[in-house]
């Protein structure tokens, strides 16, 4: 299960794909967090608060029970999509959906790299090829299948219980082969 910690990624993304347009000084326009075990119907979504000078009044929650059973490029994907909305939101002060400023950053961002690409889903679908490895938690002992060695993810159920549901390196998960050699 895994829970890598979104930040950094989230301020990488912004220098490479935003300009460093959703942080202002150090500060991110909104805040980035995992969802509890509950949202499940999408991958994750971006919504405005209240109090839209404050980066605690919108945020951008990526759901744990979908992106936790996927490779990290589906939680790099969602997560520069949802930034996409935040940017049309916060940066560009447009209401609009997958419209045209979104496709244009999305086609952008596309083609800047090739570990991840966006697309206009909020959904993914859930592979079912069987594991390469098995992630192992250091403190509860838990296996997970795991088809790429995510670095730095750490055990979601420690994290919980622990750590109040942050990332922390003492949870970081330890990958053993799926398959033996006999
Ligand atoms: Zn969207
Ligand atoms: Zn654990």
């Amino acid at each position: 299960m895994p829970l890598v910690p979104l930040l950094p990624l989230f301020h990488r993304f912004n220098r490479e794909h935003f300009n460093g347009a959703l942080v202002v000084g150090s500060q991110p326009l909104l805040s980035v967090r995992w969802s509890d075990g509950r949202l499940r119907k999408t991958a994750g979504f971006y919504r405005r608060g209240l109090r839209v000078e404050a980066s605690q009044g919108c945020e951008i929650v990526l759901s744990r029970p979908v992106l936790e059973l996927l490779p990290q490029t589906a939680t790099e994907s969602t997560l520069c999509h949802e930034m996409i909305h935040a940017w049309i939101d916060l940066v560009l002060q447009v209401n609009e959906g997958h419209g045209p400023h979104f496709r244009s950053r999305m086609s952008a961002i596309n083609a800047a790299q090739r570990q991840f690409q966006v697309s206009v889903r909020h959904q993914f679908p859930v592979p079912k090829t069987p594991p390469r490895w098995w992630a192992v938690c250091p403190r509860c002992g838990l296996r997970s299948p795991y088809q790429r060695r995510v670095d730095r993810a750490a055990c979601r159920q420690c994290c919980d219980r622990h750590y109040g549901g942050s990332w922390h390196g003492s949870c970081v998960l330890v990958y053993e082969p799926a398959y033996q050699e006999a």
